[in-house]
């Protein structure tokens, strides 16, 4: 009897989109330029943006930024901007 119910919740466990793989829930990061209102980007300040580039100086994507739609739009024409005035490199290495 206390077997068979073990079993069962062992099954319950697994069909349980909780314990599923696929379906794990990640914590979303919060958008940094949205959680701090007076962080404001600028394109002339090298040190903010490079945490926006990888080490080749590529624009990180959303899922790495964790940036909204909004806020990552400001920051790819900003590093864009701050290449253009060559204060971040087109290209690195
Ligand atoms: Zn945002």
């Amino acid at each position: 009897m206390a077997d068979k119910k073990q079993n069962n919740r062992r099954n319950n466990r697994n069909n349980d989109e909780d314990f599923n793989p696929k379906f794990r829930k990640v914590r979303k990061k919060v958008c940094a330029l949205c959680a701090n209102k007076d962080l404001v980007l600028d394109y002339k300040n090298a040190d903010q943006l490079k945490k926006f580039v990888n080490e080749k100086g590529k624009i990180l994507p959303r899922r790495a930024t964790g940036a909204c739609a909004k806020h990552q739009r400001d920051i790819t024409l900003a590093v864009k901007r701050a290449r253009h005035i060559a204060i971040l490199p087109y290209s690195a290495n």
